[in-house]
């Protein structure tokens, strides 16, 4: 439905999008995960034809962006970062004034406008002036104008920020049930978010792809796998005898001993077999008691700060490349500069803080 190949976008000197490529498939729910300022709005504006990428291609259900443009743009409806609102018209108003403007067919437009009005929840409130209407339900006049047309591909940039609770909740269950008619492209800084209502997900870090597989997969990323948290009567060191000795175990280490009872935190070899059996007969057989048994999946979160860690640590590197090489060039009154910088850090050095 949607092919992206090596979109590059450059900002002058800044690569904002940095050789992205990617397919949703028609029916799923796409997620463009990334912190603040990774190239999520610059990737979907390109993708809806809003701005040119300076290399790269999108093709929308065959058409091309940029030489079959009209086409390729009638198949979308876009939600963007701050929604294109008149505050001083009224709902219905307003969604008329789009619906023009798509030039959707005139018969049946009243039609159409009540239609997405009740699909998005408005039909209660369309003749209330936008400006006096709550966050959420903005947010929702800004998701009816992007379905007027009914495009097949909606797509939509961060569209619970901003909201509260309650209304990021309602606002995902309307995306959610869009997916039975639309292909839906969604970006998000917030990995809930991209978890509870993606099917796939792409993960970016400063214009680059860091991660890209189904939402499932993405989950079973996660380097530490599956992790099992134990508590066994008596003391630690008989339960440590069995652990030691079990193939399915990856690592064990032993978080708190006292009124005897030992509690372990376990780390599974495969993050995809159930170890939890072959622990309690181990135990079992060693006529050791089990009193808690708590197992725990990664979450998105942990691959995500994971991700996020290994691409700060990467640039990191590459920054202290640079600077060992700038280091070697420095005259002597930079070196005189630096002097003084690691003077100044020392006074932040915590001596002693370890017990
Ligand atoms: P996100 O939506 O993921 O927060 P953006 O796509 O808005 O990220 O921005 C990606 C990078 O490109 C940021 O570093 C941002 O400052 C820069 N950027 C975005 N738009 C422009 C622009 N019009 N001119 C210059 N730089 C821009
Ligand atoms: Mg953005």
């Amino acid at each position: 439905m949607i092919q992206v190949k090596n979109l590059t976008k450059k900002y002058g000197n800044h690569l904002a999008v940095d050789d992205i490529s990617f397919q949703v498939k028609k029916g799923h729910i796409y997620g463009l995960l990334g912190p603040n300022g990774a190239g999520k709005s610059t990737t979907m504006n390109i993708i809806t034809g809003y701005i040119a990428p300076t290399s790269g291609s999108v093709t929308i259900d065959g058409h091309i962006m940029g030489q079959d443009t009209l086409e390729a743009k009638k198949c979308i409806g876009y939600l963007s970062e701050i929604p294109p609102l008149y505050p001083d018209m009224f709902v219905k108003e307003y969604l008329d004034f789009v619906a023009k403007l798509k030039k959707t067919a005139k018969e049946g437009r009243v039609k159409e406008i009540e239609d997405v009005m009740e699909r998005t929840g408005l039909t209660d409130v369309a003749n209330r002036l936008i400006k006096n209407l709550s966050k959420g339900y903005k947010q929702r006049v800004g998701i009816a104008q992007a379905l007027l047309g009914n495009p097949q591909i909606i797509i939509l940039d961060e569209p619970t920020v901003g909201l509260d609770p309650e209304q990021i909740i309602e606002i995902r269950t309307l995306i959610k049930s869009l997916k039975k008619d639309h292909t839906i492209i969604l970006s998000s800084h917030i990995l809930s978010e991209i978890s509870a209502v993606c099917d796939d997900v792409l993960m970016i870090a400063k214009g680059k792809v860091v991660a890209m597989d189904t939402t499932e997969n993405i989950l079973k990323m996660n380097k530490s796998g599956q992790n099992l948290a134990i508590t066994v009567k008596g003391n630690a060191s008989k339960a440590s005898e069995v652990l030691k000795n079990l193939k399915c175990i990856e690592s064990y280490e032993l978080v708190s001993e006292k009124d005897g009872q030992a509690s372990f935190n376990i780390i599974a070899k495969d993050s995809e077999e159930d170890i939890r059996e072959e622990i309690s007969f181990a135990l079992s057989d060693a006529r050791i008691l089990i009193i808690e048994m708590n197992a725990s999946k990664a979450s998105l979160e942990d691959v995500y700060l994971d991700i996020l860690q290994d691409c700060r640590e990467e640039e990191e590197a590459e920054a202290e490349a640079v600077e060992a090489d700038n280091d070697d060039k420095a005259d002597d009154a930079e070196e005189m500069d630096s002097i003084v910088w690691s003077e100044s850090e020392d006074d932040d050095v915590e001596e002693g803080g370890e017990e």
